[in-house]
């Protein structure tokens, strides 16, 4: 069993299992499977509405039975089909070469969202930033071609299409396409042998500005990477600008043909690192402000604490707390974030590992064994030790409190809400536990 839809349907015939005919007609009938990269299974929600619900209720359950299905960790993203890419992706059908530029005016201002304006530079990104707007100053020029790589959700396809979009402002008939790497291969292998090919080649010939989203999408495909050759190599001769984005460097790209692995290395490089902690807090912000919404700081810090490397979820998370304060009339506080970024940060590793980690990165960081934590020993270090641990735990999981003093040789209630709450103390007079803590974290994270 690999195929997308193979896999997908064993995980839904175990998730209708699970719930009611009313959920799954209502929320989970209307998910379909859109690409399995990796051990990322990508999902789409037949729109903003449903999405969010399933993910604020049902996507552990999902996460689960998906697991249950490949037999390995896989992560289930789930997007809508509302999405603002959404009718910038269908403008992508061939369309006739002649249409200027490559859809009707004013089709590229639904990603209005994508901007340089609205993208928040920092030093993870400020290189990419700088060298996509030389790109628009003077196309075909020093930077040909530009290759843009980094993870995923740190900004490439925004930066994309912010490119696009100053292309088309500074010339309306400036032809430009963008494209994901999928849907080129996909493309080129449907118009094999037919007399679309001319059109096909026609397309991305005949251009001024070729944009290429995750080019690694052309890894292992053969004649599409022959065909991208010849056409890199016609749109790179007449100076055209050519910007591609990857999640990896080109090096790491496999297997692909040596000569298009130089040419890509040919004009520059620039990568994207996760944002640092300003600029997350600025995203929120700003995110915050375009969704009318004020976030009180310590909100804001606790999410910036938390979502470190990844944009999207820290957009979704801001989304999330919108939508719990404006549909459920919640306060927008810490707790109700805690609850909003459980999944994510779950998400990250499964939570029986995380909670091991935790445990672990305690005990190394205060010289002690795992095993002392979880004992009943009440020496001083020890304790300490452990109501840290207690307190990350409380913090990182969204494990309920019975299930932490489960985790502590059976504690009650009260013990553990105690562990938390003088740690809470402590850390209003001692910035040095706030370091230790946070440095505990970052182990647990990047071990
Ligand atoms: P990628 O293509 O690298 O996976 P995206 O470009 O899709 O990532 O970015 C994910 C989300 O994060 C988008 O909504 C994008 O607008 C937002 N985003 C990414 N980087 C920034 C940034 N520097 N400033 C503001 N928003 C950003
Ligand atoms: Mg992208």
């Amino acid at each position: 069993m690999n195929s997308l839809e193979d896999i997908w349907g064993a995980a839904y015939a175990r998730l209708t299992s699970m719930f009611t005919d009313v959920i799954v007609d209502t929320w989970l009938s209307g998910l379909t499977p859109v690409e399995l990269r990796g051990d990322t299974l990508v999902i789409e929600a037949p729109s903003n509405f449903v999405k969010e619900i399933v993910e604020a209720r049902y996507h552990s359950m999902i996460v689960e039975c998906v697991e249950g299905v490949t037999g390995f960790r896989t992560y289930v993203s789930i997007r809508s089909n509302e999405d603002p890419t959404a009718p910038l992706l269908q403008a992508q059908a061939p369309a006739p070469a002649t249409a200027p530029p490559d859809e009707p005016p004013g089709g590229y201002m639904a990603v209005e969202g994508y901007t340089f304006d609205n993208f928040i530079v920092g030093s993870s990104n400020k290189l990419a930033h700088a060298a996509c707007i030389a790109v628009t100053d003077t196309p075909g020029d020093a930077f040909n071609p530009l290759f843009v790589y980094g993870g995923s959700g740190l900004g490439k396809t925004h930066l994309l299409f912010a490119v696009r979009n100053q292309m088309c402002r500074k010339d309306p008939n400036c032809r430009v396409v963008y494209v994901k790497g999928e849907d080129f291969v996909n493309e080129f292998v449907s118009s094999i042998g037919t007399a679309t090919m001319s059109k096909f080649r026609e397309k991305y010939r005949l251009l001024d500005v070729l944009l290429i989203d995750d080019v690694q999408f052309l890894a292992g495909k053969v004649q599409t990477q022959e065909e991208f050759f010849h056409t890199f190599n016609t749109l790179y001769e007449a100076k055209k600008q050519i910007v591609l984005t990857s999640d990896r460097p080109p090096k790491e790209i496999m297997p692909l043909e040596e000569r298009l692995r130089t040419r890509f290395e040919w004009g520059l490089m620039a990568d994207i690192q996760p944002p640092d902690y300003e600029t997350r807090l600025a995203i929120i912000n700003r995110k915050a402000a375009s969704l009318n919404m004020v976030i009180p700081p310590e909100v804001s810090e606790f999410i910036a604490d938390r979502l470190k490397k990844n944009i999207r979820q820290i957009e979704g998370a801001v989304k999330k707390l919108k939508a719990m304060h404006a549909l459920e009339g919640y306060d927008i506080n810490i707790d109700l974030a805690r609850e909003t970024i459980k999944d994510v940060l779950s998400d990250n590793m499964p939570i029986g590992v995380l909670i091991e980690r935790i445990i672990a990165a305690v005990a190394e960081f205060y010289g002690l064994a795992p095993e002392d934590l979880l004992s009943a020993k009440r020496k001083a270090d020890v304790l300490l030790a452990r109501q840290a641990a207690i307190y990350l735990m409380r913090e990182n999981t969204g494990i309920s409190l019975k299930k932490i003093g489960e985790i502590f040789g059976g504690k009650d209630h009260a013990t553990v809400i105690n562990s938390v709450r003088r740690i809470e103390k402590e850390l209003e007079v001692d910035p040095e536990l706030k370091n230790a803590l946070s440095e505990i974290m970052s182990n647990v994270r990047n071990p």
